[in-house]
């Protein structure tokens, strides 16, 4: 029996990075999955962002694992799209137990700098694209009346704050607020609602040339290796940073039946970034 055995995932971002993980690391233990991504750039954002043929990769990758995956191509702004995703995934695949608010993007600046458009992209996605996510799927939770996990994807710039990430420190706070509301509100129905708080994580989200000036201002084409090592700074273990799939061991803790009673936590996977 799988730790999440005959469940189904819902995760938003799930065309790579810790989105593709999250689906994997819940197929194998058993999970049917929900995946919906933009799979389109966003104006603002200035490293290249996931395609339809990633999300299709997803899919692929699911069924080798002999689990049923419905794929959406859906923005988390949208949330009359988002709600006809999740509906299609239900009246699919059955059910709807787990729920990953992972979508996001990231943007660089100091405060006084950042335009209108930065602040109003990062807010609608990092923030209100999840508490849409989480509107989409509570009433699949609650019809189902067996309880659920919903895990909201925030970072350490969720619990402290980071220079020149004003709009991603703001909606990455706001993020814990809403958890912690929502454990409130769907505590009665054993709907459980936790957040997760990654240091920096091995994807495209910062290995990318715009994340790499701002790590790196002084050289000119920084190597992998000189980026890890500023990057290795941010953590107490010294390690450059952690890879998706320990997000996903956290992510698939707090989706099974082990974190039965643990709801409204805040839990860093931060190499004690936090701590220092
Ligand atoms: P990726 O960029 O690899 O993945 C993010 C996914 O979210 C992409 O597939 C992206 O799709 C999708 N997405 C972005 N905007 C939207 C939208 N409007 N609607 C639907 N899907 C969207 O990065 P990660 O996997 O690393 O990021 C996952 C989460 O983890 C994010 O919330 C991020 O803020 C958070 N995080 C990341 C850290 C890191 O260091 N990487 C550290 C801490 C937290 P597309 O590319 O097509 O837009």
């Amino acid at each position: 029996m799988g730790r999440v055995e005959g469940k189904v995932a819902f995760i938003t971002g799930a065309a790579r990075g810790q989105g593709r993980s999250h689906a994997l690391r819940l197929a194998e233990e058993g999970a049917d999955i929900i995946a919906v991504d933009i799979c389109n750039q966003v104006g603002t954002v200035k490293y290249p962002m996931a395609t339809s043929e990633d999300l299709q990769q997803t899919v692929k990758d699911v069924e080798a694992l002999d689990r049923r995956i419905v794929a959406v191509e859906a923005d988390v702004r949208d949330l009359s799209a988002l709600k006809a995703a999740v509906d299609q995934g239900v009246a699919e695949l059955g059910r709807l137990d787990i729920v990953c608010g992972n979508a996001g993007i990231a943007g660089f600046g100091p405060a006084d700098e950042l335009t209108d458009e930065e602040w109003g992209d990062m807010l609608d996605i990092n923030l209100t694209g999840v508490w849409h996510t989480a509107k989409a799927a509570i009433p699949h939770l609650k019809a189902g009346g067996n309880g659920g996990s919903i895990i909201l994807t925030s970072s350490t710039a969720g619990l402290m704050a980071i220079e020149n990430l004003a709009h991603y420190v703001a909606a990455k706070h706001g993020v814990v607020g809403l958890m912690r509301a929502l454990a409130l509100e769907l505590a009665p129905d054993m709907i459980r609602v936790n957040s997760v708080h990654p240091t920096s994580v091995n994807t495209d989200m910062i290995h990318n040339s715009a994340t790499y000036k701002l790590f790196a201002p002084d050289l000119d084409s920084p190597t992998r290796e000189q980026i890890g090592e500023r990057f290795r700074t941010l953590n107490a273990l010294p390690i450059d940073w952690v890879e998706a799939r320990d997000i996903s061991n956290a992510v698939l803790f707090l989706a099974s039946d082990e974190a039965r009673y643990i709801t409204g936590v805040t839990l860093p996977v931060d190499a004690g970034s936090t701590t220092k």
